[in-house]
């Protein structure tokens, strides 16, 4: 069955043009051209991936997204406009996955797309799978052994739990919000220092430097990001 995907957003020639090229890449478009259709649509027609511009009429693109995330984690990319710096973090705060920035191109929003929609299969997948290479890095998660390089790295539980979702996610920022809420089950205003500290840890263990990582970048304000030289 091919992958359905809703889109909201209220200008018809990008709509359009964005739902031409999904299509033709094999996905099945919902469209909607306002928030209130738009939070309609998603919860009647349950699509695997949602693209959510922000500016809309009737209810923004953040209230869609802070009301779906009460009752879904179905992924969320937002197009935003450059201008909209404060709402994209926010968006991302709220639990968004990804955002584009307007005006983009069409091939650059698919390839979003599909890499939102594969972390989504990952992180159901993230019990099952045996193991994980990114980079020089392979994570084991059955045996729960990380190697870097040649050296074999032994990592506490939290540590190994952050690093496998971050890997999963790799390219992509991961919100603080994220991973207070998959690995520690908690809210991230219950001590946001513990974050800090496991990433630190964590850096110590797989960086060559620590102090300038190759591969944990922080997102000043939002979140972390795992990259390999593969992404540069
Ligand atoms: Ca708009």
């Amino acid at each position: 069955m091919p992958e359905k995907i809703l889109l909201v957003e209220d200008e018809v020639a990008i709509s359009d043009s964005v739902r031409y090229s999904l299509e033709k890449e094999g996905f099945e478009v919902i469209t909607a051209y306002d928030g209130v259709d738009g939070l309609t649509s998603a919860r009647e027609q349950l699509p695997d991936l949602i693209i959510l511009d922000l500016m809309l009429p009737r209810l923004s693109g953040l209230e869609v997204c802070r009301s779906l995330r009460r009752e879904s984690s179905v992924p969320i990319i937002m197009l935003t406009a450059k201008t909209e710096e404060t709402d994209r973090v926010v968006g991302l705060e709220l639990g968004a996955d990804d955002y584009v920035i307007k005006p983009f191109s069409v091939r650059e929003l698919i390839a979003r797309v599909r890499a939102v929609l594969r972390r989504a299969d990952g992180l159901r997948d993230l019990d099952t799978a045996s193991s994980l290479k990114a980079g020089d890095i392979v994570i084991d998660t059955a045996r729960r052994l990380v190697t870097v390089g040649e050296k074999l790295v032994h990592l506490p539980l939290k540590q190994f739990e952050l690093l496998k979702l971050l890997a999963i996610s790799r390219g992509r920022v991961v919100t603080r919000e994220f991973l207070f809420q998959t690995i520690w089950n908690t809210d991230p205003t219950y001590d946001t220092g513990t974050l800090d500290v496991h990433i630190r840890w964590l850096r110590e263990k797989i960086e060559k430097d620590p102090s300038s990582p190759k591969y944990i970048h922080t997102v000043r304000g939002v979140g972390y990001k795992f990259t390999t030289e593969d992404d540069n």
